[in-house]
Parts: structure tokens; C-alpha cells; sequence
């Protein structure tokens, strides 16, 4: 069911149900479809709505201004706004869905923050991975067959040699929208189901909790009115998820009196992001690569008719099809190949995990190198209130987001480019000249405009890292905050650390991991 906060009457007190989920991107929504037909009363909050596409209105964005450190305004100053869309679907409707699922070898320990690793192994989230796979339509589940992604990309990754550091993978793109905007996607299933209720123009202002601040009893929300704080309402529920995007989510549990702040001063901490080179090396080769291996780093578009026997292989179409019914049937999305350390270099060498994007010149006899790398975690990398700023509508204090990298990521950054120096000049390059600077420690880069820049993905991670131990991460392993016993996060703001795989893949795998988990905590509750 679909309802309008603004019809509320003020100071309305919604209760009866089972469970509110604050936010409606891909951790909220994702959510919100696997509960939808069960016995869970779910209420979900969502900020926006339900005609939001594309672009967010400005007034409601406005939400989502804050201030940040001198490096992150030397890198992208307007990255508190441009990184994050304060609407319905949230960051989902500017997004490519580029998708990978994270490497066994990303869930082991990293050094850095505290004691950062996964509490659980790939096992635990392939089932949820191959469900989240669905939502991009993404055909088989098979990221590591590199002889089927070559077949179908009629294309060859660099054939192996004896002591290669560096080995292919495949990435994943969705770029339909009414796929990868969630709320498009989703629409129809959530305004059917019975037993969910989306709220719209409702924005969660604090958590209230008992004076122990270990149990959630409400939540205080508003609308927005006239681009103005409208009228005011309150949530009771046995259990709540905060699905409000990793740097938001934070905010609201500082503004809720530093709530989950189990080990006093590290609520926050640990911020991380994708860091990223776009042009970082430029490689020549002496005469033209394989136009097939140029192929293997190309985005290319694919169409797979589903096996049509019990089974059978995905089969890549590229004639037209007879009848234009059947492209319903089929799986259309976008992939190709990249450069990646092979897992047992990655762990001797102690960086982070990252890949490498060859981007071909028209005569394939030069590529420009693009890395997108793992940052470590990271105690300085932080997120905090602003007291002297607030919010242009609801008058809280703003987000203070204070990105840091650490020598290690440099680190990672330079190692990268040289593995990948060794890879190519093994297979015929005969020159590799750096376009981004590699001397200096965490704060020496390339900065913009130079070509070589240092970028941040728009990936926010690890501020409420998920931890075995309570001296170590701010939620257990079920995503329950481990001070609080019904409060739940769902977003990339629990990853211990990030991989290098885009991170929505894994938001939407933990998300449904979350709504099982709930739906089974909620029905055996008294
Ligand atoms: C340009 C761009 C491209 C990207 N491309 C990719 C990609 O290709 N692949 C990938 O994996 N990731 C990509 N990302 C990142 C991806 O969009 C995010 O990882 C993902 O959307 C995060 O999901 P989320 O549910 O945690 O947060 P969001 O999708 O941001 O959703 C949070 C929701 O909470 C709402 N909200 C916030 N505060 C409140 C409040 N106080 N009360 C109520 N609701 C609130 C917001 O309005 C929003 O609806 C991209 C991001 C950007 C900016």
C-alpha cells in the first residue's frame, strides 16, 4: 500500500507494526520486495515520492549538505551532495548497477582500523548474491567462468603465462532504468502487498531509545512541506532497520544522541570509499593487441536467451530477434573484463584488493590504465556532526565528513600500476609511462584538473563496521547494532572493508539476508 505522510493529521502516533525500515534505496527497497506477501507487518519510510525519477528535488536535497575535510575538498568538494540522491529509489536512480559480488579473499582480515574482517565466509552470502543478481536480470551466476564471458564477448583475455600476478574477471552493468531505478522496478509488487505499507515524504529526525540506550521505543519523523519541516509524526514497531545510505544513516544515530556508540568515539570511524585513477598509466604496444583481447575490456552489450531446457547453457544472441515479444525473455545487460591481483599476491603483499580497466586506442596498439582500488580501513577516516551548520529544513546539524587515506593506499595504488607494468610488458608492451603521481605519502596525489586525478567512487563504506566482537565493529553479524536489540543497518556502511567490486551487489545481498533473518527473529517473537 502506498500512503502520503502529508495526509497524516500532526503529531499522528503510527503503530501495530512488526517493523519500520527507514529509506527507500536499494537497502530499503531491496528489503521491502523480499518481506512483500509475508506475515511482516512492514512500514517503510521513504523520504521521497512515489513520482521521483532521475533527479532529486533541490529543496530535498538540501537535506544532504554538509561540510567536509581539506582533502576531501581538494579531491571533490561537492561530494556530500553529488554522491548521494535524497529521493525515492535513493542513489539507485543515477546508478549503472555495475555489479561484482566480493572475492572470498575480501572478506579476510586487513590491516589497519581495529580488527577488520567479515564475520562470516562468501558462503554465507552466495545464496543472497544470486537473488540480488536477479534484480539487474543478469542471467547466470557465473562472474568466475571466464571461458563463457570470452565465448560471449567474443573476446580473449591475455592468454597466462608462468608467474602472473595479475589474472582476468568479469563486471556486470544494468543500464535500463526501469531496472536499476528500484522504485520502478519494485513498484508495482510494493503497492500490492498487504502487509507493507510505504510511507512517503516521511523523513526519520532521531531514534528514541530507553535511558540505557539499548532498545529502541519510537522514532521521530516529519514531512517536508513548502520546502519547509511540515507536520510531525511518530513510529512504534518491535523491531527498526535504518536503511538511510552510509553516510546519513550515521548522522541520524549521532543526532539520536551518539546511539550504538558501544565503544565510546567510534561511531563513525572507519569511513571508506573506492578510490579511483582514471587515466593513471598510458601503455603502448609495439604493434596492434588482438582486436579479441581489445574486445575482453570493452562494455559491450549482451543478450542471453535463457536455457531452454532444465540445465542448459545461457546462449548469447546477436542476430535480431524474429519476434520482438521475446527480447522480454531475454537477459540484456552490459559486461566486460578487467585486470585483477590473484588472490595469493593480494595477501602476501598486504594492500587492497583493486582492478585494472584497459581502455584500447581505435588502432589497439595504446591503452589507458584506470584503477579502481580497495582503501584500507582506517580509525581517521570519519563521520561527525557539524554543530555550527545546520540542515536548511529541519534545523539539525550538518554531516562533517573528514575522508582520509592512509600511505597504505598509495601503497596499493603504486603496486597495482606495477604489477600491471610486469603483466603487460610480458605480452609485447614496450612502453608504460605514469600519468598519475605516485611520489609522496596519503595526502600527495593528483589533483584535478591534472590528468591522473584522484577520484572517489561513490561508495560509502565501513562507518558502522559489522563486527564477530563488540570491540571491534558497531553491529554483530546479524546487522543488529551490538549495543541495541532491535535496531538493524542495512547499507554499505557495514562492510568491514569494501573489495574492489562495486558495492550495491553486496548492499542488496546483505539486505535480503537481513529480511530473512527478521522475518524468522519477528514470527517466533511473544
Ligand atoms: C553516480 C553514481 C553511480 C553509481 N553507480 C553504481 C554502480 O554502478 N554500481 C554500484 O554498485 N553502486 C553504484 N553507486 C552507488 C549506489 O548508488 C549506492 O551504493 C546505493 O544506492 C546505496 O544504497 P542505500 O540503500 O544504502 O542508499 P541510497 O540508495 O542512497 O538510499 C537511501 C535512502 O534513504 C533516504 N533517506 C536519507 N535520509 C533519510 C531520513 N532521515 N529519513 C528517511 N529517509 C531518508 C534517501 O532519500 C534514500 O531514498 C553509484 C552512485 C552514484 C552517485
Amino acid at each position: 500500500m502506498y500512503l502520503n505522510a502529508d495526509q497524516l493529521p500532526d503529531n499522528t502516533l503510527l503503530q501495530g507494526f512488526d517493523l519500520c525500515i527507514v529509506g527507500a534505496g536499494a537497502a530499503g527497497l531491496a528489503m521491502a520486495k523480499r518481506l512483500a506477501g509475508t506475515s511482516v507487518k512492514a512500514l517503510v519510510l521513504s523520504s521521497g515520492l512515489p513520482s521521483d525519477r532521475g533527479r532529486p528535488d533541490a529543496a530535498r536535497q538540501a537535506v544532504y549538505r554538509g561540510t567536509i575535510g581539506p582533502f576531501l575538498q581538494k579531491v571533490d568538494a561537492q561530494f556530500l551532495e553529488r554522491s548521494r540522491l535524497h529521493m525515492h529509489g535513493g542513489t539507485t536512480n543515477h546508478f549503472g548497477f555495475w555489479s561484482r559480488p566480493l572475492d572470498e579473499v575480501d572478506l579476510r582480515p586487513r590491516p589497519g582500523y581495529r580488527d577488520a574482517h567479515w564475520p562470516f565466509g562468501l558462503d554465507e552470502l552466495v545464496p543472497y548474491y544470486r537473488a540480488a543478481h536477479d534484480f539487474g536480470r543478469f542471467g547466470p551466476f557465473n562472474y568466475d567462468d571466464i571461458a563463457f564471458w570470452e565465448r560471449v564477448l567474443y573476446a580473449r583475455c591475455f592468454p597466462p603465462l608462468p608467474g602472473d600476478s595479475l589474472t582476468g574477471a568479469v563486471m556486470h552493468a544494468q543500464y535500463e532504468e526501469s531496472l536499476h531505478d528500484f522504485q520502478v522496478q519494485f513498484a508495482d509488487e510494493l503497492r500490492a502487498a498487504p502487509n507493507i505499507t510505504v510511507l512517503f515524504n516521511a523523513h526519520l529526525l532521531a531514534v528514541e531509545s530507553t535511558a540505557g540506550k539499548d532498545h529502541v521505543t519510537g522514532l521521530a519523523c516529519a514531512t517536508i512541506e513548502d520546502g519547509r519541516a511540515g507536520r510531525r509524526f511518530r513510529v512504534e514497531a518491535s523491531a527498526y532497520v535504518l536503511a538511510m545510505g552510509g553516510i546519513e544513516t550515521v548522522r541520524v544515530l549521532k543526532l539520536s544522541g551518539d546511539l550504538g556508540d558501544n565503544r565510546k568515539g567510534h561511531l563513525g570511524r572507519g569511513f571508506m570509499v573506492h578510490p579511483l585513477v582514471t587515466s593513471a598509466a598510458r601503455v603502448r604496444f609495439s604493434r596492434p593487441v588482438e582486436t579479441e583481447i581489445c574486445n575482453f575490456f570493452r562494455d559491450q552489450q549482451v543478450r542471453l536467451q535463457p536455457p531452454q531446457t532444465e540445465g542448459g547453457e545461457y546462449v548469447h544472441v546477436s542476430a535480431p530477434l524474429v519476434n520482438p515479444e521475446d527480447i522480454f525473455n531475454y537477459c540484456v545487460f552490459n559486461a566486460w573484463g578487467v585486470l585483477v591481483p590473484k588472490a595469493e599476491n593480494l595477501e602476501a603483499e598486504k594492500i587492497g584488493n583493486f582492478r585494472l580497466i584497459l581502455r584500447f586506442s581505435p588502432a589497439r596498439d595504446e591503452a589507458i590504465v584506470n584503477v579502481n582500488w580497495e582503501q584500507l580501513p582506517n580509525e581517521n577516516s570519519a563521520i561527525s556532526l557539524n554543530p555550527s551548520q545546520l540542515d536548511p529544513i529541519f534545523g539539525q546539524p550538518v554531516t562533517h565528513l573528514d575522508w582520509r587515506l592512509l600511505d597504505a593506499d598509495k601503497r596499493t595504488l603504486a603496486r597495482a600500476l606495477e604489477l600491471c607494468r610486469a603483466y603487460l610488458q610480458a605480452r609485447g608492451a614496450t612502453a608504460f609511462d605514469l600519468i598519475t603521481d605516485l611520489s609522496g605519502g596519503a595526502d600527495h596525489w593528483s589533483f584535478a584538473p591534472d590528468e591522473g586525478a584522484l577520484a572517489t567512487g561513490d561508495h560509502h563504506m565501513g562507518a558502522l563496521r559489522m563486527s564477530a566482537g563488540s570491540q571491534d565493529g558497531i553491529v554483530n553479524p546479524d546487522s543488529r547494532l551490538h549495543s541495541v536489540d532491535n535496531l538493524y543497518i542495512a547499507g554499505c556502511s557495514v562492510f568491514p572493508t569494501g573489495g574492489f567490486a562495486n558495492p550495491t551487489l553486496t548492499i542488496i545481498a546483505l539486505a535480503l539476508r537481513l529480511a530473512d533473518h527478521l522475518r524468522a527473529a519477528l514470527t517466533t517473537m511473544p
